[in-house]
């Protein structure tokens, strides 16, 4: 088993954070009781991001310095601290004090799972633009 990265909770990445979320985030956290829509606004790009409360994502629990969804959190949270330039090159976010401790397979693994997270949010993104009749072919 890959060996991952050890959280240290110091909560650097929940706060302004503008993580994107997968309709299968949405539905995973919606099914744990918060009302759709509450926990995200979708941007002009059609990508739904987290929204921040007194500058902390709404997940977050400030009495607690924890997230209040950890185990259910989106898999944009899981992946961090790994992301990825625009030239595609996968890079750890110097944000992450623990961002040493990662190896390279963990590097390799998170950055092909988030390839595919961020090709399923675009794909997903582009029918919404379509559905608002923002790139009409005719
Ligand atoms: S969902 Fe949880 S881990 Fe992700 S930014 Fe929010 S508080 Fe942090």
């Amino acid at each position: 088993m890959l060996s991952a990265m050890r959280c240290t909770h110091c909560t650097k990445c929940c706060q302004d954070t503008r993580m994107e979320l997968s309709a299968a985030d949405i539905a995973r956290l919606v099914r744990r009781g918060y009302v759709d829509g509450s926990f995200y606004r979708v941007d002009h790009d059609g990508i739904p991001r987290l929204v921040n409360v007194d500058g902390y994502c709404f997940f977050f629990d400030l009495g607690k310095g924890r997230c209040r969804e950890y185990a259910s959190r989106p898999l944009g949270c899981v992946i961090y601290p790994i992301n990825l330039t625009e030239d595609g090159e996968a890079v750890i976010d110097d944000v992450c004090p623990e961002g040493e401790s990662i190896s390279h397979e963990e590097l390799v693994e998170k950055a092909a799972r988030l390839r595919k997270l961020l090709r399923t949010i675009d794909a997903e993104a582009a029918v919404r633009r379509r559905s608002r009749g923002g790139h009409r072919l005719c």
